[in-house]
């Protein structure tokens, strides 16, 4: 009898901006405690998950040749905690392919390979029909980073602890960013360890409470949070990459209300007023010489999605 394979499950996955980051100091542990204010954005990968006698991953687009395609991959990691916590984990690997097509800018400080890790959860509880519940991933998702559980939720909220702590914020309004490309990645635990060094041998200022970027958010007025959007891990990415500065300045005079480091960056992203004007600002910026690209995006969207289904856990 000819066993039935089920058909292949792709996922879209959103990046995240954070509109608020604020970094609190070195712990013993060799972590740092963050407050953050994420938002999921209409940049997004796309992760296909099949069935195979042949398991690997692929992957194509943004940055194809610097993602690892071994078991250090994100997304190959969440394919082997998930087939642990379903008892399908016979032998070393699951029995799955997984293709990773990029949107998200690799180590752009829009956790991309979170993102990875997160569709590659959704995708493959619904290619192995496990009943399993959106928190239960999280769950999962948190023990693989501290951005995988944004990445399955979306939207916008406040996260806490390490950032996978997360409370829905109340965004009441669709915000319009341009987001500008490095040429190359920054690595997140050298971005830290700026921060660390920066601190040890001055007082960079820090950036204030998170109440008034969730008033700002529950208002929807885009001026109002362009003035707020805070992120304390913005100077050592331009300490590390000082070409930021001028990318930051083209952003604003290219018509942005104001413009920010994502999460580590080097990914710049810039609120603007309303769609017309993000289109504008990326045309002006495209042209600056400032950026390898520019992307126009909105949001918030929501979280990793099956696409063209809806029995997503
Ligand atoms: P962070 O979540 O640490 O802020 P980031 O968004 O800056 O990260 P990612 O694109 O997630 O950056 O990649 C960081 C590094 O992780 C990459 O340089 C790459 O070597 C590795 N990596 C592992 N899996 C993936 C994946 N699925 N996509 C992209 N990079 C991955």
């Amino acid at each position: 009898m000819l066993a039935v394979v089920p058909p292949p499950v792709t996922v879209r996955v959103p990046a995240k901006v954070n509109l608020h980051l604020a970094i609190g100091d070195l712990r013993e542990d060799g972590y740092h405690d963050l407050v953050t204010v994420f938002q999921a954005l209409s940049l997004t990968d796309e992760v296909t998950v099949a069935v195979t006698d042949d398991p690997g991953l692929e992957v194509f687009g943004e940055g194809e040749g610097s993602v690892p395609t071994d078991a250090t991959n994100l997304a190959w990691r969440a394919a082997q905690e998930l087939a642990t916590y379903a008892g399908r984990a016979e032998g070393d690997d699951p029995k799955v392919r997984i293709v990773l097509r990029k949107g998200i800018p690799v180590a752009g400080g829009m956790a991309g390979g979170s993102a990875d890790a997160a569709a590659t959860l959704v995708g493959l509880a619904s290619l192995w029909k496990l009943d399993v519940t959106r928190d239960e991933l999280a769950a999962i998702a948190g023990k693989l980073g501290s951005d995988v559980p944004f990445a399955l939720y979306g939207g916008t909220a406040l996260g806490t602890g390490r950032g996978e702590q997360l409370v829905p914020v109340l965004s009441r309004h669709t915000f319009h960013w341009v987001l500008a490309f490095d040429t190359q990645g920054l690595s997140t635990p050298k971005v830290f360890g700026e921060l660390d060094r920066l601190r040890a041998e001055g007082n960079p200022p820090r950036i204030g409470s998170h109440t008034p970027v969730v008033e700002a958010l529950a208002s929807g007025d885009p001026r109002q949070l362009a003035l707020l959007l805070g992120n304390d891990l913005q100077a050592a990415a331009v300490s590390l990459r000082p070409g930021l500065r001028r990318t930051l300045r083209a952003g604003v005079n290219a018509g942005a209300l104001a413009g920010c480091v994502s999460g580590s960056g080097p990914t710049c992203a810039f609120l603007c007023a309303d769609a017309q004007a993000a289109v504008e600002v990326a045309a002006e910026l495209s042209g600056a010489g400032v950026c390898r690209t520019v992307r126009v995006a909105h949001g918030p969207v929501p979280g990793a999605r099956l696409v063209g289904g809806d029995d997503a856990p």
